[in-house]
């Protein structure tokens, strides 16, 4: 899968030291070297920086805060989404460049980690762009991450250390004052081996998976604070050559509005479905895809299934079946679960009052496989009426 226009970023193979160049999307590393095969546990926030073109003891590197995703909002008329790739200075340097530009498109960026060498500056208040009307938009992405960019001081200026030349007056702030980042506050990459904790089997997963599987015993695995953790999972079996998609069907407890029951869902959305009370009070699920499409299509899908609530017949075999790999993860799924409300609540008025207070809390999910066949080039899914054109799975990176 491509990576969308997004950065590369320098790993160094743990098994053989080999220099690895990864899209900044992808979650597994496979050493072309070693053949070693690794699943890279990043900081919730990472931080890397571009490499100085020369080695110099005075520079100092000035953090710009990235965010890289679709952003969701939500009105009365709708759910409507943007596409958000932006950077902006991090730190109270008023002179120096607002953006870093192109420039991370035309190098590789690598790691902050402890061993860095130079003066990180601390990053500074938080931008404009977290000032939105309180709980309508929604960030579904790749998240946020620092890229630090190297600087340095001569004749009471401030030079760009790739330009060369003066970008900025010092002003009465001397660098340091600003404060660095210790040593502790840079956390490196962990690397975890993709081999399944419980039988000791090759876990599958390429490139941006956030869950691998393991054919061999039936289970999958996601990486949790740098080690596997179980995730629990099912599958839908369909005919022979099914291509399996993944969803996260999710249980939450909701607080701010009533919508835990089946029963709730009818009401809520008005649903033209007579239930009896042992189907009305049966639990609810939100129905998440968990791999990147384009924000119309996964607004359409968590909305139609969550409608739907498919059914139980499942079973847990992985083994032999052709799945397409999980790339969105669960926390990011969670946050999808109000744009799903704001979609099928009927009484907009009773959503949007109870919105500024909604509060989602994990209750239990399940990484839910889905049959779906070719079709004139559609991927479909006949029970659910789910179709998809195949290029929609290779152009979703961008969410
Ligand atoms: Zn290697
Ligand atoms: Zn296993």
């Amino acid at each position: 899968m491509s990576n969308g226009g997004g950065w590369r970023i320098r790993y160094e193979c743990p098994q053989c030291g080999a220099p690895v160049a990864l899209g900044e999307a992808v979650r597994v590393l496979s050493c072309p070297y070693c053949r070693s095969r690794l699943y890279l546990d990043l900081p919730d926030r990472p931080r890397y920086f571009l490499p100085p073109p020369g080695d110099g003891d005075d520079l100092f590197f000035v953090p710009y805060r990235r965010r890289r995703g679709l952003v969701f909002t939500m009105a009365p008329g709708g759910v409507t989404a943007r596409y958000l790739d932006t950077n902006h200075i991090h730190v109270d340097l008023p002179h120096l460049p607002l953006s870093l530009g192109v420039r991370p498109q035309a190098m590789t960026l690598n790691i902050l980690g402890p061993a860095a060498a130079g003066l990180f500056l601390r990053p500074g208040p938080q931008e404009p762009y977290d000032a939105g009307a309180p709980g309508s938009e929604v960030f579904i992405g790749e998240g946020e991450s620092l890229i630090y960019s190297p600087f340095y001081v001569r004749d009471r200026r401030i030079w760009d250390a790739f330009l060369r030349r003066p970008v900025a007056p010092l002003g009465d702030t001397p660098v340091e004052r600003l404060g660095a980042l210790a040593p502790e506050e840079r956390r490196d990459v962990r690397f975890v081996a993709a081999i399944c904790p419980r039988c000791g089997g090759d876990l599958a997963g390429e490139g941006e998976a956030a869950v691998l599987t393991c054919g061999n015993c039936d289970s999958a695995w996601t990486c949790r604070k740098g080690a596997l953790g179980l995730v629990p999972h099912a599958l839908k079996e369909g005919p022979p050559e099914a291509l399996y998609l993944p969803f996260w069907r999710l249980r939450v407890a909701l607080e701010g509005l009533e919508m835990d029951s089946v029963g709730d869902l009818i009401r809520l959305a008005n649903l033209p479905r007579v239930v009896g009370p042992q189907e009305a009070g049966r639990p609810l699920y939100f129905w998440v895809p968990a791999f990147k499409i384009n924000p119309a299509l996964f607004l359409r899908w968590c909305r139609q299934l969550t409608v739907y609530q498919p059914g139980e017949d499942l079973t847990v075999t992985l083994s032999g079946a052709r799945l397409f790999p999980a790339t969105l993860p669960e926390e990011e799924a969670l946050a999808a679960v109000p744009l799903i409300l704001a979609q099928i609540v009927t009484d907009k008025r009773l959503f949007f009052r109870a919105l500024p207070g909604l509060k989602v809390r994990p209750a239990g999910s399940l990484l839910f496989y889905q049959p779906f066949v070719t079709r004139n080039r559609e991927l479909l899914h006949a029970e659910l009426g789910l179709t998809m054109d195949m290029n929609a799975l290779r152009f979703g990176t961008k969410l």
